[in-house]
């Protein structure tokens, strides 16, 4: 029977590598530094060889800890390690050092804003376990045949990875998930977790479904670089094993494939492994780990507002916008400067948003720069604010002043100073300065007065040229509306204002 592919559905879990950020690796003593030559930051523990003796990184359980406090985890008391054995050259011992029946954290939940509302994914576990070697594949060159290169400083740095369960139902929700998972480590510091430098990796299981039916048979997907390439690869997968459920060919076996960035698929890898494969056992060389309670208890005590607590705090106390509260909320350090600037500014707290996600932003990408980089205070920055609030700027100018703070640290108000771009806001000084533009362009105030409206931006435009924007926008609106009155009222080319300047 012929079944419309819309009724499918699609179910996706995802399992995470997050790097955890430790000086040293998780058995031995070695650098975990990113971008060293190839090879010094390695000794007989993460090089696997014979009578290397794994000695477990204080450091990384706490982070690992932390991760799971705040994904909501059961802890687990005395938790253990295992091995899990495959060969590749990237890992040397044969066997990588993971925690496959007693994992630190399980039945956890991270709650995410999806386009229907807010709703917790579950998490099925989080588990420690080392990192694997590099591996360089040169093509045959003019040096000689193909040859692989092998790096062993990733190896034995710290990894957790966090698995969820089988509940998202989409590539768009996948990447909800991802992204919020990736502002909660942020936030923890437990990670650096930029996906460019391999520090947060992402595989993607997907089966399709029809409702109320079993979980279909899975497809992992692997070499998923960017947050696109993961919503990419998933709405290629899904499309596809809808096509051969429709034409009544559900997958036979669960399989690994791997997205293909420039041809936009997914190819065939492997079939997949069974965990009979991996020939798991207790690791010996590991005692159990027992972890007192006071210590989970202090690293709950630190653990900061996350993510989405912030977004409702936004929302609530300072009404931001949706859009806006998402997108501090889930940057640290501009949501701190958010908050700092308010303790001094007395305005609304959307436009201080607005200046930090939009001007501030906008010159800190292009200077390559970040907040903690920033030469001026929130302080300052609440100070420009209630100088354009004053009007004694206006809002264009404030935008130059922010640019000059940024370049020099100097305080709003000495920068306007020097540059002598206080708001002309006497009534006076603005009618001269319309009365000079309308006289200066006779065919112009022929087109206004012939019923061109656009002839009266273009007067805005020259008299704010003509004093470098500094003059009020309002006012400037009101005189110049007056004074093309009075041309009205004395006849075409009798206008009072043309006939004193002309
Ligand atoms: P594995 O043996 O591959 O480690 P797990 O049970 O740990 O299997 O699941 C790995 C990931 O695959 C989890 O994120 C889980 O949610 C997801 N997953 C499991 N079964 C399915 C399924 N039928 N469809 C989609 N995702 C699935
Ligand atoms: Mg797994
Ligand atoms: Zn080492």
């Amino acid at each position: 029977m012929w079944v419309s592919k819309l009724r499918y559905e699609t179910v996706i879990g995802l399992e995470v590598h997050v790097e955890l950020k430790t000086k040293a690796k998780l058995w031995c003593g070695c650098s975990t530094q990113f971008g060293a030559e190839p090879n010094t930051q390695v000794c007989p523990v993460c090089l696997g060889l014979p009578g290397g003796l794994p000695v477990l990184n204080r450091k990384a359980v706490e982070l690992a800890l932390t991760t799971g406090l705040a994904l909501n985890c059961v802890l687990t008391a005395d938790c253990r390690f295992d091995r899990k054995h495959y060969f590749y050259p990237d890992l040397p011992k044969g066997y990588q050092i993971t925690q496959f029946y007693h994992p630190i954290g399980r039945e956890g939940w991270l709650e995410v804003e999806f386009a229907d509302g807010p709703r917790r994914v579950r998490i099925k576990e989080i588990h420690l376990e080392e990192e694997a070697g590099r591996t360089y594949h040169l093509p045959a060159g003019q040096d000689g045949g193909a040859a692989s290169l092998l790096d062993y400083n990733r190896s034995g740095i710290p990894l957790l990875e966090i698995v969820t369960a089988p509940e998202l139902s989409s590539p768009a929700e996948a990447r909800l998930f991802l992204e919020e998972l990736k502002a909660v480590l942020e936030c923890l510091e437990v990670s650096d977790a930029k996906m460019e430098e391999g520090s947060f990796r992402c595989d993607a299981n997907l089966s399709v479904r029809r409702p109320g039916e079993a979980l279909g048979k899975r497809v992992e997907l692997k070499n998923l670089n960017s947050f696109r390439a993961l919503e990419a690869a998933l709405a290629y997968e899904e499309e596809r094993q809808r096509e051969l459920l429709a034409q009544g060919e559900p997958l036979r076996h669960e399989e690994v494939r791997a997205w293909d960035e420039e041809k936009g698929i997914t190819v065939y890898m492997r079939e997949k492994e069974r965990v009979a494969d991996y020939r798991y056992f207790p690791e010996p060389e590991v005692p159990p780990l027992a972890i007192p309670a006071a210590w989970v208890q202090t690293l709950r005590r630190r653990l900061p507002e996350l993510p989405m607590e912030k977004r409702r705090r936004y929302l609530e106390v300072y009404q931001l916008a949706a859009a806006d509260a998402a997108l501090l909320s889930r940057r640290k350090a501009e949501a701190a400067f958010f908050e700092a600037t308010l303790r001094y500014y007395r305005g609304s707290a959307q436009n201080v948003a607005n200046w930090i996600l939009g001007e501030l932003t906008r010159i800190m990408k292009e200077a390559k720069q970040s907040v903690a980089d920033l030469r001026f205070s929130a302080e300052d920055l609440a100070a420009l604010l209630q100088l354009q609030d004053q009007k004694v700027i206006s809002g264009k100018i404030a935008k130059a002043v922010l640019e000059e703070m940024f370049r020099t640290g100097n305080k709003p108000a000495a920068i306007i100073e020097e540059h002598g771009w206080q708001q002309i806001s006497d009534p006076g000084t603005i009618k001269t300065l319309v009365r000079e533009t309308l006289a200066a362009n006779p065919a112009a105030v022929e087109d206004y007065l012939g019923g061109k409206e656009k002839a009266f931006a273009f007067f805005v435009g020259d008299v704010m040229r003509k004093s470098k924007g500094r003059v009020n926008p309002e006012l400037l609106n009101t005189i110049l509306r007056a004074e093309l009155g009075n041309y009205t009222a004395a006849g075409h080319s009798g206008g009072q204002g043309g006939h004193e300047a002309g």
